[in-house]
């Protein structure tokens, strides 16, 4: 009996000992290059053109804290085709339709779906005022959506896209990067960057900040920045007029 005893306590140090000793060299989880396509400098101006006209179509129906629970959040998007024409938009409708799911990027994927006809949105690209969280990133995945270009960043539910890239095949249980990558990039307009100084100073929830008088400046300098808008690439010109008259001619599909 105590010989028993004996072995099982000297096979449980043995064990312990053996377990403690095995080595654990964690790999860096990587994140997937391979579709980063390079945006060019007049691409890059198209951009900021198209996040200033998904901030004014937010600004045409902006809520105040006074307009609770009012449409939804202070949050659009826009659709734009693979030659550059804006063809949707749409807001955040969370509250009118008592549904936590109508984010702006989800509105503006299924109505434009449903009214064309149309199965996916292959090599168009969506233009939001904010970071899409994880819902629009998976409704942007299966709908073939190429690239998203945001105009605030969200540090609470932001970066969906990119950790769905995320390689972990070398940690144990990991995980190839999810197929059909979208790439998300935030725009480099000086508004996305007024945006994220501002609302980095303060502590309070994003959506909450969104509907404060702040934030409301700087949707406003948005406006005006479209409106008076100085092209530095002549081919962007004809583009700006359709951006501006998109933003004149736009109605709210609730
Ligand atoms: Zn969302």
């Amino acid at each position: 009996m105590r010989k028993a005893v004996l072995f099982v306590f000297f096979f449980a140090c043995g064990v312990g000992t053996t377990l403690s000793v095995i080595p654990y060299h964690p790999q860096p989880i990587q994140q997937t290059q391979a579709i980063k396509p390079q945006v060019s400098p007049v691409q890059e101006e198209k951009d900021e053109i198209y996040n200033l006209v998904a901030y004014s179509l937010v600004l045409k129906h902006w809520q105040t804290e006074n307009d609770r629970p009012g449409r939804g959040h202070n949050i659009g998007a826009i659709l734009v085709d693979p030659n550059s024409h804006i063809i949707h938009g749409n807001l955040n409708c969370n509250f009118v339709n008592r549904n936590t799911t109508q984010h702006a990027e989800v509105r503006t994927i299924t109505t434009f779906l449903k009214k064309n006809k149309a199965m996916d949105l292959d090599k168009h690209t969506i233009y939001t005022t904010l970071e899409p969280c994880a819902m629009c990133s998976g409704m942007m995945t299966q709908s073939k959506v190429a690239r998203v270009v945001y105009g605030q960043t969200d540090p609470g539910f932001g970066k969906a896209l990119e950790r769905l890239q995320l390689d972990s095949r070398a940690l144990p249980n990991g995980f190839p990067p999810y197929p059909r990558p979208v790439w998300s990039q935030p725009s480099q307009s000086p508004i996305r960057i007024q945006l994220d100084v501002a609302y980095m100073k303060v502590d309070k929830g994003l959506t909450e900040w969104l509907r404060g008088e702040e934030a409301h400046k700087i949707y406003e300098s948005a406006k005006k920045r479209l409106a008076n808008y100085n092209c530095a690439f002549v081919e962007n010109k004809a583009f700006l007029t359709e951006a501006q008259d998109f933003v004149k001619n736009w109605q709210l599909e609730e």
